[in-house]
């Protein structure tokens, strides 16, 4: 099937009750049994629930993967990904990934004796020396947040299989419509719910995707036994969102090029990071493992008083933190987002004081160009 009629259909069945053509809201804890050990397949609603199950099983087929597994909140998938390593287990990971990524890692992993080496995944040659006897798994997120910098899933893949490693992506950015690890060969996909999949910024979630049996085996024991599941509710909107996601792609990319055309042309900015631009050093990657650039936009302004001066005079693109919503957003990444990054580590990757993070909505493209050239007059 193609990507929109799975994306409509795969994991939905009409209610097998009353005919309802959407997955209702289970909104029970707990399944009465016909007789002692005799049920339905659900039992207790942290184990399975009918929701969740149709929203894991859509996400599943739209990353071409076997398992889903949905968690409350994209920390908390990433979380459970910890529990597949045991003290002592090394992680390589990229460098320029996720600011709440880093820190679950940095302030509570390595309390519990895991070892993490975070490198520029973008050169394979700075994952293959970070390798040590006791690495067990590669954490890698392309493209980067805000960077938009691109690793190799087919290296990743290739080095992780070589030494029997768990490799790990989180496609958060690219959203499955853009680009599907999997089929790279890359054990896990990781996604942030909260973003593209749901895309209309009204909850935050997770999910696990892969085809490994054994590997999901300890995923869903983990789901269970940890217990950081979402509610029915929140399935059931990422599951109605997913059903436009080929369109809000689609929208957020045709909008994201033109910004970032637009932005190029500026002389108040000084540089743009969009893989859809054929100066973006890696293009020619992006084109051969992505379908598309997405909609995610970062760009130079040179200091701190310009991204100020830019960031409070759009009116349209909103002032905060979050991505992949229909609704445009800026973002200072500095002092916002990544405020938890140490400026040493993030003026090494360019995430400087002046940088502009933008996710570019899925509004009429006039009025998000016009917006911004309004806010470029207030540069000095
Ligand atoms: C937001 C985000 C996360 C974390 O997800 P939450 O749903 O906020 O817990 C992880 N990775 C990326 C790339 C993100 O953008």
């Amino acid at each position: 099937m193609g990507f929109q009629t799975d994306a409509i259909h795969a994991g939905q069945e009409p209610d097998p009750s009353t005919g309802a053509i959407m997955t209702p809201i289970y909104q029970t804890s707990t399944y009465v049994q016909e007789s002692l050990g005799k049920h339905k397949g659900y039992e207790y609603s942290r184990t399975k629930n009918p929701t969740r199950s149709a929203l894991e099983k859509n996400i599943a087929v739209l990353e071409k993967g076997k398992h889903g597994i949905a968690f409350a909140s994209g920390l908390s998938a990433i979380s459970a990904l910890m529990g597949l390593l045991s003290q002592g287990d090394h992680v390589v990971c990229t460098s320029n990934v996720y600011g709440g990524t880093f820190r679950q890692f940095d302030k509570i992993y390595t309390r519990y004796g895991l070892e993490f080496s975070f490198v520029d995944t973008s050169d394979s040659d700075q994952i293959r020396a970070a390798l040590r006897k006791n690495t067990k798994m590669i954490f890698v997120e392309t493209p980067t947040n805000p960077m938009l910098t691109l690793t190799s899933l087919d290296e990743v893949a290739g080095i992780a299989k070589e030494h029997g490693l768990i490799s790990v992506v989180d496609n958060t950015f690219m959203s499955p419509y853009f680009q599907n690890p999997l089929t790279h060969g890359i054990d896990i996909v990781i996604h942030s719910t909260t973003k593209y999949l749901n895309g209309h910024s009204d909850i935050v979630g997770g999910i696990l995707v892969l085809s490994d049996k054994d590997l999901a085996d300890k995923l869903y024991f983990l789901q269970n036994a940890v217990g950081a599941v979402p509610g029915p509710q929140d399935c059931f909107l990422v599951l109605r969102s997913t059903k436009t996601l080929a369109l809000r792609m689609r929208e957020h990319e045709k909008n994201a090029n033109a910004v970032a055309a637009y932005l190029e042309k500026s002389p108040k900015v000084e540089k743009v990071y969009y893989p859809g631009l054929t100066g973006h050093p890696q293009h020619e990657l992006a084109k051969k493992q992505m379908r598309g650039f997405g909609g995610m936009v970062s760009f130079e302004l040179g200091t701190l008083e310009r991204a100020k001066a830019f960031a409070e005079s759009v009116r349209i693109f909103a002032l905060a933190e979050s991505l992949g919503g229909v609704e445009s957003l800026v973002d200072h990444p500095a002092i916002m987002t990544h405020a938890s990054v140490p400026i040493g580590e993030r003026l090494k990757f360019g995430l400087t004081d002046g940088l502009i993070r933008l996710s570019v909505g899925i509004e009429d493209e006039e009025d998000l160009l016009q917006d911004i050239e309004n806010a470029l007059k207030a540069v000095k």
